[in-house]
């Protein structure tokens, strides 16, 4: 690394660099410290987390995560990551596998509770299945598991009704951030092979009870320190050192220009998350799906009411207050908060995840590339998952496991 040399000589006695502290980096870091070697960590900004992070609102005057997070229980490499850490006990959500639903054009309100177990009987029942379906359209799910990433989730299972409208399309959008008239059902396939096919004791809904970075990063970079890692933050690294181990854990874009000749991901999808200052119930879960409104994900986090909005392209041009208001309408028809709009604050992620395209994920490389000592991580490598904190903690066991040997 270019800065790093400059530190002085005893830097390159060290055995791996780390660039990136997103999730993809520091779970490489932790394998590759856990493994006995000494590792270096190089993060361009201030504070490690990349685009899982917190941070103190000075607007709504505490602490918020740039961006609602939901996990499922079937998220193994994650709950391994955060049981290596010490986090595993950080996270919350519902004790069962229940989604809380509520339909705005309709009114109506209801909660998916898949049976922990692995045959599905919960299909079978109308009490726990989606309001407006029978047991056959879950066939859906069958043919969900024969696609390839070219077939696109729409034309796959869009004919399947209430099923698609109010979980299928729901759930695409919230794991793919891109919308299923143009999203590849390969990767989505992926995720209901990995949480809903082995049952509901795999998807049990989690998120950090505190903030994302006191589940995430703080506890990892704890660890790494333990290990005696050294870690850079500020530090942007702005060329590799030939012959140098590294895991390249930064985003894309960044690492086409480090290593031009890759091919990347290049086309993108925003995140839109909106924090309001006022206090909801938590219901059920602690949290909501919202069908046929802008609000998608509604989450009651103490006196803040967040609220996600995927797939974001869509409401790029709506200014932040018009979001808002749209979003806070929502709230009120759903929930009935008053209709006089909080505080609140719009985070835009504008390049969260690249677009879950067949074109796209066909530009998804592997952890190896031509530089037989660079290792490749991050969500938009090809792990076969969408870019999700699961997909990027897999990335980075794997390229410290190839760096390993
Ligand atoms: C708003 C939002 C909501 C999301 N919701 C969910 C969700 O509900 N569930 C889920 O599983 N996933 C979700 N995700 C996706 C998840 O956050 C990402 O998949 C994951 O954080 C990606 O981690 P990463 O390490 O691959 O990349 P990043 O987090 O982008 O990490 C890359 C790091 O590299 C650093 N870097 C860049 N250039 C350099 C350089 N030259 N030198 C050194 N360091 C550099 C960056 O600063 C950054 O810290 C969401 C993402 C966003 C933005």
């Amino acid at each position: 690394m270019a800065q790093a040399g400059a530190r002085g000589e005893n830097v390159f006695a060290v055995t791996v660099h780390v660039v990136g502290a997103g999730v993809a980096g520091l779970a490489a870091a932790c394998t590759l410290a856990e493994a006995g070697e000494r590792v270096v960590l190089h993060e361009a900004a201030k504070a490690a987390g990349g685009r899982c992070r917190s941070y103190f609102d000075p607007a709504l005057e505490c602490r918020i995560d740039n961006g609602n997070h939901l996990l499922l229980s079937g998220n193994l490499s994650t709950m391994a990551y955060l049981k290596r850490v010490g986090a595993e006990g950080s996270l919350t959500g519902p004790a069962a596998p229940d989604f809380p639903f509520v339909d705005l054009a309709s009114g109506a309100h209801w909660t998916l509770r898949i049976n922990p177990g692995r045959l599905p009987w919960w299909i079978f029942s109308p009490a726990r299945r989606v309001p407006g379906t029978q047991a056959k359209n879950y066939l859906a799910l069958l043919q969900l598991r024969r696609a390839r990433s070219e077939d696109l989730v729409a034309p796959l299972v869009g004919h399947c009704g209430a099923l698609y409208e109010k979980l299928l399309a729901p759930l695409a959008i919230a794991a793919l951030n891109t919308m299923p008239e143009v999203a590849s059902a390969a990767p989505l396939r992926a995720v209901v092979a990995e949480t809903i096919e082995r049952g509901g004791a795999h998807c049990v809904p989690r998120w950090p009870a505190v903030g994302l970075s006191e589940s995430f990063i703080d506890p990892a970079l704890a660890f790494l320190e333990a290990k005696g890692a050294d870690i850079r933050l500020s530090s942007r690294v702005a060329a590799l050192v030939p012959g140098q181990k590294t895991v390249l854990a930064v985003p894309p874009w960044i690492a086409r220009e480090l290593l031009p000749n890759l091919t990347v991901p290049d086309a993108f999808e925003a995140i839109a998350n909106l924090h309001f200052v006022h206090e909801m119930p938590p219901g059920p879960a602690g949290f909501w799906g919202v069908i046929g409104g802008t609000a998608e994900w509604v989450f009651a986090k103490g006196n803040i009411t967040s609220v996600t909005i995927s797939a974001a392209n869509r409401v790029a041009e709506v200014p932040n207050e018009v979001l808002a208001e749209l979003v806070w309408a929502d709230l009120v028809r759903a929930f009935g908060v008053p209709a006089d709009m909080p505080v609140f604050r719009v985070v835009r992620e504008k390049r969260a995840t690249f677009a879950a395209t067949p074109a796209q994920l066909a530009r998804r490389p592997g952890t190896r590339n031509a530089d037989k000592n660079v290792f490749l991580a991050g969500d938009w490598t090809d792990t076969g998952l969408p870019a999700t904190i699961e997909g990027a903690i897999r990335s980075g066991n794997r390229a410290a496991l190839a760096l390993l040997g």
